[in-house]
């Protein structure tokens, strides 16, 4: 059983006299960054001057500097950009800013875990990972509450390490909920193969694959939408809140007898075998090496399957259905 921190676990007194630079203001970095400061933190923002960002930050009511002056200035660098950019942004302005006794936090084990960005041994590196977008992280602190949240301590220079994210993870809402211990390798290769295999890889396959056995069969494109994606949310509602017996509890005796007799001729042993295979991918370091070339030649293999989903027929008849049912505006 994992172990979960709640509020009592956690005390803010440790980073009082800390000022904490959250390096970009995107998603997870205006989210955290207001909440730290609610919480009575000292935070200011790093973000590239010309940036679109800083002038939100400004009107939010913080300190923006140029990204090396807001490390040079913090005890604990808060890198909150996109994780492909991040390596380069640390080589350039923050390296140089570390010194001994800072801290060095992360929301996700990307860069650490597959060396990408490789820091001295006289600094901690932490991570606090809030498991939900950045907007929510925000609106449930808001209203008094929190996002559950991950922390991990990938060096440990100062020996507070852990006292210091838990603060953090305190600061942001997350301790109100519960906060469980990870490594950087555990919440890095469980989120790209999540990723990969099920939530975002896997699921778009599914929902594709289905529309299009029953488009090719003769039947009506919206009948086959309604039946492959909008039915996905109900079914995966049900799951979310009462789990995968509260749902079969919920669907017709017909809907559970053919489901629990077809679910494994789709997901097959072949599918597991697939599974297998994309995990050791990510865990050997080749998803991030073959990720981060693609970046280098500017993505050219992302944005011709992004292109590619834009131009499927399912998107063209749900974007006619949820305008109807109101759910797209
Ligand atoms: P984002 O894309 O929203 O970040 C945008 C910010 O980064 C902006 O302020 C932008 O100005 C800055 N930025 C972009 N490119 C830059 C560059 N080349 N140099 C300097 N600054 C640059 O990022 P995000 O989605 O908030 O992700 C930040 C971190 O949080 C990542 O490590 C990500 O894995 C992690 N994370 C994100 C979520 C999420 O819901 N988005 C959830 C959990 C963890
Ligand atoms: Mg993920």
């Amino acid at each position: 059983m994992a172990k979960i921190y709640y509020e009592q676990d956690a005390d803010l007194e440790i980073l009082k006299e800390k000022t904490i630079a959250v390096i970009g203001y995107g998603s997870q970095g205006s989210a955290q960054a207001n909440n730290m400061k609610d919480s009575g933190l000292k935070v200011i923002i790093g973000l590239r001057p010309e940036g679109a960002s800083a002038e939100r930050a400004k009107q939010d009511g913080f300190e923006v500097f140029p990204i090396s002056e807001a490390a040079a200035k913090a005890d604990i660098i808060h890198v909150l950009i996109p994780d492909e950019v991040q390596a380069d942004v640390y080589n350039s302005e923050i390296a140089q800013q570390l010194k001994p006794g800072k801290a060095l936090g992360f929301s996700h084990g990307f860069n650490i875990r597959f060396k990408q960005i490789v820091p001295p041994n006289f600094v901690d590196i932490i991570m606090i990972a809030p498991k939900g977008p950045g907007l929510i992280v925000r609106k449930l602190y808001k209203e008094g509450f929190g996002v559950p949240a991950l922390i991990a301590v990938e060096q440990d220079y100062t020996g507070k390490a852990k006292q210091i994210a838990l603060g953090m993870a305190k600061a942001i809402g997350s301790t109100k909920v519960g906060v469980i211990e990870t490594t950087f390798a555990e919440e890095c290769e469980t989120d790209l193969f999540g990723e990969q295999v099920d939530l975002c890889g896997g699921v778009t396959e599914l929902i594709k694959a289905s529309f299009e056995t029953l488009v090719e069969a003769g039947y009506q494109h919206e009948i086959a939408y309604f039946e492959t994606l909008h039915e996905l949310k109900l079914i995966v509602d049900l799951i979310y809140s009462r789990g995968l017996y509260g749902m079969w509890s919920a669907v017709s005796n017909t809907a559970k007898y053919g489901g629990l007799t077809r679910g494994k001729k789709i997901v097959s042993k072949a599918s597991r075998r697939s599974m297998k295979k994309i995990l050791e991918y990510v865990k050997s370091g080749k998803f991030a090496e073959e990720w981060m070339k693609e970046n280098k030649k500017g993505r050219p293999k992302l944005n011709a399957l992004l292109e590619q989903e834009k131009g499927h027929l399912i998107e063209k008849v749900g974007k006619e259905i949820r305008k109807m049912a109101g759910i797209e505006k």
